[in-house]
């Protein structure tokens, strides 16, 4: 296991935090000795995702799974991978002691994003699955509908506008699919037509933030910088579209600027999008080399766990 440390970025806001600390410090020490390791602690898990043997020919990503898990206990699970892969999300699930999911979002219903839940969602209590408002013509998104209802989970649509407070502290603020998207088919719609009607939120906790894309590609990506600009600036990023250059446009990194980027992709993505976040000075994780991708945080550093290190002579 390697880990990594991004303090803050601004020297006002440590020397406050530096005193809060020293002052928790202080009391922790007189009154109730130090607090067990991650509690207070928010983190974003990436499941690096493996197709099985013999099917690399068949399609062409395992697909996307990030569990988050908040400082309260809550669990929020963001997409499931292809279908083949759903019982690898779920032996990550129970291997981290996760019996029930709080929330779970589909990004959009495309299969490398949706098709994992016809295993979860069977075998997991959920309190909350939400989607974006548009049906789509295919067996694993009309296998989906029909677990929700057969186990009465509570199923709803989400845009942008909504704003979800997961626990006292952890708000999550949807920027994508444009209001008011509400579709009864995907007819006429390109697959990337698809991927721009993502589900898009930044999370919040305390001084760290984090933005979650799906798969949106740089028309989408415009439009968001235009009108939400700053309120993009996150310090963590989920490279839409795992990390390939369909996203990811200068504009949109340059907006975002983050600290520590994610491409969730079985190999690479894109080596030019890696190679410009990492000089926008992002420090740049992709599954498919790291293995598992945990980010943590109390609120004011971020750490990083990876399984390993990258070592590819074209990313030094
Ligand atoms: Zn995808």
């Amino acid at each position: 296991m390697y880990n990594a440390i991004f303090t803050s970025k601004t020297t006002r806001s440590r020397n406050s935090r530096f005193l809060t600390a020293l002052a928790l410090l202080i009391c922790l020490s007189i009154f109730s000795g130090l607090a067990s390791a991650g509690e207070g602690e928010l983190s974003i898990h990436y499941f690096a995702l493996q197709r099985l043997n013999g099917e690399q020919a068949e399609f062409a990503y395992a697909g996307d799974s990030i569990l988050i898990s908040t400082p309260g206990g809550k669990h929020l699970l963001v997409d499931a991978g292809r279908p083949e892969v759903g019982p690898q999300v779920l032996t990550r699930l129970h291997e981290l002691g996760v019996d029930h999911l709080d929330y779970v979002f589909a990004t959009h219903p495309h299969v490398d994003h949706i098709g994992g839940f016809r295993t979860i969602l069977q075998e997991i209590s959920i309190g909350q699955f939400y989607q974006i408002a548009l049906v789509y013509d295919s067996s694993h998104y009309r296998a989906v509908q029909s677990i929700l209802k057969e186990r009465n989970i509570p199923n709803a649509t989400i845009e942008e506008g909504d704003i979800l407070e997961v626990e006292p502290g952890v708000l999550l603020e949807f920027f994508n699919p444009p209001a008011g998207t509400n579709l009864s088919s995907n007819e006429g719609l390109s697959t990337g037509g698809v991927n721009d009607l993502s589900l898009v939120f930044r999370l919040t906790y305390e001084d760290f933030s984090a933005l979650i894309t799906g798969d949106i590609y740089r028309a989408r990506e415009e439009y968001l910088v235009e009108k939400y600009g700053e309120r993009l600036q996150s310090r963590m990023y989920d490279a839409p579209h795992h990390g390939q250059d369909t996203s990811s446009s200068n504009a949109f990194i340059r907006t975002v600027r983050p600290e520590v980027s994610v491409f969730s992709i079985e190999l690479l993505g894109s080596v030019s999008t890696f190679l410009s976040l990492r000089d926008l000075g992002s420090k740049v994780y992709v599954t498919g080399l790291n293995g598992d991708v945990v980010i943590r945080t109390d609120g004011q550093e971020i750490s990083v766990k990876v399984d390993k290190e990258i070592d590819s002579p074209f990313l030094r």
